[in-house]
């Protein structure tokens, strides 16, 4: 009787134990990235009714905040280089208006209307050919009149630039945005644990079973894993690295994240993890605290209201704040320096 007792125990806490490890995945291709969206505790049926409906929304939001592919912000910005006002579509509003204020919130390190020197560098789907670096002089005249978001004045649903070459590019940004709208969406559909990954940038909210979601980091100069982080709650983790996008010309890297103050790939750093709650934040501030190095990341930090970030410098010495240390584990082959600094 006992033993049968044990044995019907032991049954249902595996039927619990497998209910609960029930995630429901899918992926698929979405801002040139793999989207991948695990939820846990639903049904296939039901994970693949709100996946198709976050797909679509992706496409939509693909199309709308493409930077060259033309569509509504390739519209946007031409009417932008009138310098006349025009009525700003709802689908870019908030986005745009996000993406101004926390420009300003980083000194305008993350700046969404630089466009026009991602263009020069090639990186809005234009590579320059092989072996080629940009034109000095094109990147001199874009720097003697350098657009930042205070030359855009928002005023209701009315926008207006005053520097011709303001240009939105939102790459440093959308994902962000865009995953925070996901994680409403599954909010307003009673889901409460779930990860929405872009490309191995992400937000998670809720748990995975009983236990925390856990997210690895990568490694900017080789394969494997950097560090890991185990998330319960609602957390975004954003890296900007420059292992993502470059080219090379003699043996010198140019990689995509730009500093607006030197018209050139943002030297002293090679990869940052943010962790915030908003995903929007957290993307923008990654993009901040690259190109605010390793020298004034943590000024610009403090400013975006960041507590949770790390830096891993471009000799391979890992920065982080205490409030980061908290919550990062090492893999356990990294034996690289590690400096501990803020608060
Ligand atoms: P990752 O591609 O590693 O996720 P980011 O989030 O930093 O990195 O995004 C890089 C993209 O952001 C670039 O491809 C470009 O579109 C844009 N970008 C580059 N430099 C800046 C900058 N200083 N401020 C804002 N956006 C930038
Ligand atoms: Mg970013």
């Amino acid at each position: 009787m006992i033993r049968l007792a044990a044995i019907l125990l032991l049954s249902l806490l595996a039927a619990c134990d497998s209910t609960e490890e029930t995630i429901y995945h899918d992926q698929f291709i979405a801002f040139g990235t793999l989207i991948e969206l695990s939820i846990s505790g639903i049904s296939t049926e039901r994970g693949a009714r709100v996946a198709g409906e976050i797909e679509r929304q992706f496409q939509r939001w693909h199309r709308d905040w493409h930077a060259w592919e033309p569509g509504l912000l390739t519209q946007t910005n031409a009417q932008l280089a009138t310098l006349q006002p025009f009525t700003l579509d709802p689908a870019l509003r908030p986005l745009v208006t996000e993406a101004n204020r926390l420009s300003r919130l980083s000194d305008g390190l993350f700046n969404p209307v630089l466009g026009k020197l991602i263009a020069i560098w090639g990186f809005q789907g234009n590579p320059l050919p092989a072996g080629v670096q940009p034109d000095p002089a094109a990147i001199k005249h874009w720097l003697a009149n350098a657009p930042t978001v205070e030359d855009i004045d928002i005023e209701g649903s009315r926008i207006v630039s005053h520097n011709p070459q303001a240009a939105y590019d939102l790459g440093g940004f959308a994902k962000g945005y865009a995953v925070d709208r996901v994680i409403e969406l599954l909010r307003g559909q009673g889901i409460e644990n779930a990860i929405i990954n872009a490309g191995g940038d992400l937000r998670a909210i809720g748990t995975h079973g009983n236990r925390p979601w856990r997210i690895g980091i990568r490694h900017p100069r080789r394969e494997g894993i950097l560090a890991s982080i185990d998330s319960s709650g609602d957390t975004s983790i954003f890296t900007s690295g420059d292992y993502e996008r470059l080219f090379e010309v003699d043996g010198q890297r140019f990689h995509h994240i730009l500093d607006p103050r030197t018209g050139y790939p943002a030297r002293g750093t090679s990869a940052v993890t943010v962790v915030y709650s908003s995903g929007a934040v957290a993307d923008a501030a990654a993009t901040a605290l690259f190109v605010a190095g390793p020298h004034d990341w943590l000024r610009i930090a403090r400013q975006m209201g960041i507590d949770r970030a790390m830096l891993v410098d471009s000799d391979g010495a890992i920065h982080m704040t205490p409030a980061m240390q908290a919550i990062t584990r090492l893999a356990p082959d990294v034996d690289a320096e590690v400096l501990i600094s803020g608060e």
